[in-house]
């Protein structure tokens, strides 16, 4: 078990929120409003895919479900670098275990330009975060990475796919990932659930699905698999 980019940006908002993901998904609540931007995100990223023209896509399935297969992925990532693809979608890094999924990448002269897809009109921190998390993986694994950049929701519907540069911003992150990372990995693998009180972590940036759970709201459970749990919009 190691970090991924899901895990990152959970467990920076709340430790206790990635344990429990981690030793009790079950008590994940996900209201239908936010399961519903969560799938309309997963379509822009799809159709996002082709706004540089022909891609390759190296998400594999493991067989008969829905569930990526990491290790078939990142070893079709690696086929694709070699052969100096044009523009890979969903390519996967893995570094000390340690995982993400980069929406697109696209060749440069000197390496490859990032792209991460959201589903907003606007850049949020979180978002930069997000892409910084990307960017540390990508970097240790040894691809030189020129610029990254958001692409989010601009106002032309016919061409909504808007890249916004975020270079510098995303490779400032690099550092504080680095910080955290380890010990989020220790964290995650603790026998006891952490002692963390409720606070204003459980709303922000994001609306947390274990709110029942912490404050004492007994309501029924249920658990939703979701591959990208960070394609929300921040409140
Ligand atoms: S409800 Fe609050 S304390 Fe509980 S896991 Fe979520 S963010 Fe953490």
């Amino acid at each position: 078990m190691a970090i991924t980019k899901t895990d990152f940006m959970r467990g920076m908002q709340c430790e206790k929120m990635l344990w429990l993901d981690k030793h009790k998904p079950g008590l994940r609540l996900i209201p239908p409003e936010i399961q519903a931007r969560l799938d309309a995100g997963n379509d822009f990223g799809d159709r996002a895919m082709s706004m540089f023209g022909p891609y390759e896509e190296m998400t594999v399935y493991r067989p008969g479900t829905t569930i990526p297969d990491k290790k078939a992925m990142l070893a079709r990532t690696q086929e694709h670098l070699s052969l100096g693809t044009p523009v890979i979608c969903e390519a996967a890094f893995s570094n000390y275990n340690n995982y993400c999924a980069v929406d697109l990448l696209r060749k440069t002269e000197t390496g490859y330009d990032m792209y991460e897809v959201k589903n907003a009109p606007e850049v949020y921190e979180q978002f930069v975060r997000d892409a910084g998390f990307q960017y540390y993986i990508v970097t240790r694994c040894g691809v030189r990475i020129g610029h990254v950049f958001l692409v989010i929701h601009g106002p032309d519907e016919e061409n909504p796919f808007l890249p916004v540069d975020i270079t510098k911003q995303a490779k400032d992150c690099y550092s504080w990932i680095n910080e955290h990372i380890w010990a989020l990995n220790r964290l995650q693998k603790e026998p006891e659930e952490p002692p963390t009180q409720p606070g204003s972590q459980c709303t922000e940036p994001y609306a947390c699905w274990y709110y029942d759970y912490c404050h004492g709201l007994n309501k029924p459970a249920e658990q939703l698999a979701i591959d990208d749990l960070t394609d929300q919009t921040p409140r």
